[in-house]
């Protein structure tokens, strides 16, 4: 029991952290991802038998992207542990006191955006690197030297390592979102994801335009420079211009830091910039030494995480939406409120059994918050308010939209609309082929499908390709012209070319998300092999569970979706994925790591080249690897690679052992 829910807990942590991490798009609050992170950390330390160096809790930060040159930190960038309240912070004390006698505390802003370490040699700046998994960061230098306030030279000889927080301020947030919607780009849920998707461009011009800012908290190697404090090193990055947060205080034990807290906690909303809690640090640097760390999180220090602000207001109604799976989801309609920053006037509900627990009435007071500030939820009815006026609220029978009965499956909580052709669902459903990781059709916003759908152009999704007959209509409509309309035209055009992967995930199979689309592609190739799949074939994929595979054979027994697919291919859409063949070599099976630079060629062309033989390319050097090839300048990893007795090989060897198979791609 208790197995399984800690084998449920790391694959839900893992799916979500990938969403933050990798695809910068949270799926829930992070106040929800903390509670899952903190459920599994009990669990884990209760039953120690189930440990497994590949947990969620044993990791920092998320997977590096194939994009950037990878680069090793010289000192691993690890994460901090959490506190929720002052007995946090109290046990936390209580741990530090064992190891060093008098601690005195440095309390800084936490700041809601993402780790970077920069690099200066000899007064230059030299490089910038991503967390990335803590130990290989990306290379984002080209990026980071669009942030303004940070100096390119320093008044200091030598290495220096500072590490900082890059984020974007509130105000820039705002405007960069406004912009978008105007656009009818895909909003950022919030200013770290901004940031992060920011730092996170090829083209630096997009980074520099997005007005990026960071706070520096930390001087890697002060004590090369003589420093012995943390607060010193601080103020020794004052003095070489480099940016560090004025808002920060030394404490002598945790009633000061509390009260310091509690300071913060009202001003945080009016600050320019995001905070989502404080970070309570031992000052000796000394002391620091002989805390030491864990695998994921340092032990002299901890962050504070503010707990959601939490504001009453009226329910004014519930009103249900239906979206594309036919789900039907409560809304609260509330009389608008200041929550966390922003007016709120509607919140989620979830479902009919969330309302019942709570007891929600329509006209009733409510507490509400922002879950991980952005979406707003609503917490409790304040029942000591209720006027008489408010009836238990009894869940529709019908669907809002189309009326046909509501259905509840069995163990679920969520009732549906299961009439495919309800208007509400055929929307959402062309809204999502259009969207980015499906079909990409750009121009063909939420706002442009309601549209056409109401004026009968759209009826179902196969018609997105015959929109080009009703050019006339079209034009007759407001907002477009010649030129958008040939722009939608040829995005629709542009969207048959889409490989298979963003077409699986178009279709929008339920549990189908962009992850589990890609590894579908990856496997089948075409879609009329994943049409014939079997159970046995679907779970028997690493990252298909019973649910997935079943939601899929229920889709393609479907008569209407099979021909729909068949109406798509006649339009001329792509269902198929490029396959890649695989040379057989002494590579194949293999796992290798690049390191170093290359001369005759680039790390990207070297892992292309390995990958078509069959290699498995990776990113850290572990017991695991099996080969290391190293070019110029080869640094941790190759030493690591030695120390654990993993074969090396250097550029030359390795150009030559690559020719005998590879001879027309070099
Ligand atoms: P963290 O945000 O809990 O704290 C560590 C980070 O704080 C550091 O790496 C640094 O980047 C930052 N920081 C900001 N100011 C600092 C200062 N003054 N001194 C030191 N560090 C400072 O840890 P994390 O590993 O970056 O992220 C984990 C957190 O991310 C989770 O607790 C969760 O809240 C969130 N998360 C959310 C989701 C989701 O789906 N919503 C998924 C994964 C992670």
């Amino acid at each position: 029991m208790s197995k399984n829910r800690i084998l449920e807990l790391r694959n839900i942590l893992n799916d979500l952290a990938y969403a933050y991490y990798v695809l910068d798009k949270p799926r829930v609050s992070d106040q929800e991802y903390d509670r899952y992170m903190q459920e599994l950390l009990a669990l884990e330390e209760q039953y120690p038998q189930y440990y497994d160096a590949y947990s969620p809790t044993q990791r920092v930060g998320g997977e590096v992207l194939d994009s950037f040159q990878k680069v090793a930190h010289q000192r691993p960038m690890l994460s901090l542990s959490n506190a929720f309240n002052l007995e946090d912070l109290r046990a936390f004390d209580k741990r530090v006191r064992q190891v060093v006698e008098k601690p005195t505390y440095v309390v800084e802003l936490k700041i809601d955006g993402l780790a970077m370490s920069v690099l200066y040699r000899d007064g230059k700046f030299v490089q910038a690197l991503t967390r990335g998994d803590g130990v290989v960061g990306e290379d984002v230098s080209h990026n980071v030297k669009t942030i303004a306030s940070l100096p390119m030279q320093i008044d200091l000889p030598g290495e220096v390592e500072i590490r900082g927080e890059v984020f974007m301020p509130k105000a820039s947030f705002e405007k960069l979102n406004q912009m978008r919607e105007k656009k009818g780009e895909e909003l950022f849920a919030n200013p770290r994801n901004a940031a992060a998707g920011s730092i996170r461009q090829l083209d630096s011009r997009i980074a520099a335009q997005r007005k990026l800012d960071a706070f520096w908290y930390f001087f890697v190697n002060a004590q090369e420079f003589g420093i012995e404090e943390h607060s010193k090193s601080l103020a020794k990055l004052d003095e070489l211009h480099i940016k560090t947060n004025p808002l920060r205080k030394v404490c002598e034990d945790m009633d000061q830091v509390w009260a310091f807290i509690q300071e913060i906690t009202v001003k945080r909303h009016e600050l320019p910039y995001e905070i989502d809690g404080m970070v309570i640090k031992v000052d000796q640097l000394q002391a620091q030494q002989r805390l030491g760390s864990t695998a994921k999180t340092p032990r002299w220090a901890i962050a504070y995480k503010f707990p959601a602000e939490e504001v009453e207001t009226r329910l004014l109604d519930i009103v249900l939406t239906v979206g594309r799976t036919g789900r039907i989801t409560p809304n609260a309609v509330l009389e608008p409120v200041r929550v966390a920053g922003t007016t709120v006037s509607a919140a989620q509900l979830h479902n009919e059994d969330m309302i019942k627990e709570k007891d929600i009435r329509i006209h009733d007071i409510v507490v509400i918050r922002k879950a991980g500030d952005i979406i707003p939820e609503v917490v409790r009815a304040v029942t000591s308010r209720r006027d008489g006026t408010q009836e238990a609220y009894q869940f529709a029978k019908h669907c809002p939209v189309c009326e046909s009965e509501l259905i509840r499956f069995e163990d679920e909580a969520a009732h549906y609309c299961v009439n495919h052709d309800c208007p509400a669902r055929v929307v959402e459903s062309m809204i999502h082929y259009a969207s980015k990781d499906a079909l990409d059709i750009d121009s063909l916003g939420d706002k442009t499908v309601e549209l056409f759908h109401k004026k009968g152009l759209l009826r179902t999704l196969e018609d997105i390709y015959c929109l080009h007959q009703h050019r006339g209509q079209i034009l007759a409509m407001e907002g477009f012209q010649e030129k958008s309309y040939e722009k939608l035209i040829q995005a629709i055009e542009k969207s048959k070319q889409k490989p298979l992967e963003n077409f699986i995930y178009g279709l929008g199979i339920r549990q189908i998300g962009s992850k589990a689309s890609k590894v579908l592609a990856k496997r089948f190739l075409h879609i009329d092999a994943l049409m014939q799949a079997t159970m046995e074939q679907l779970v028997a994929i690493k990252d298909i569970g019973e649910i997935s595979a079943q939601s899929i054979l229920t889709f393609f027994k479907e008569p209407k979706n099979m021909q729909m697919i068949e109406r798509l291919k006649e339009y001329g859409v792509r269902m198929d994925s490029e396959e890649v063949v695989i040379q057989e070599s002494t590579f194949t099976n293999k796992t290798v790591v690049l390191t170093g630079t290359l001369t005759q060629l680039t790390r990207k062309e070297a892992k292309e080249l390995l990958e078509s033989l069959g290699a498995n390319v990776s990113g850290s050097v572990s017991k695991k690897t099996d080969l290391v090839v190293y070019g110029e300048e080869a640094g941790s990893k190759l030493s690591k690679a030695q120390e654990l007795g993993v074969a090396v090989m250097d550029e030359e060897a390795f150009l030559q052992e690559v020719q005998a198979y590879a001879k027309d791609k070099l």
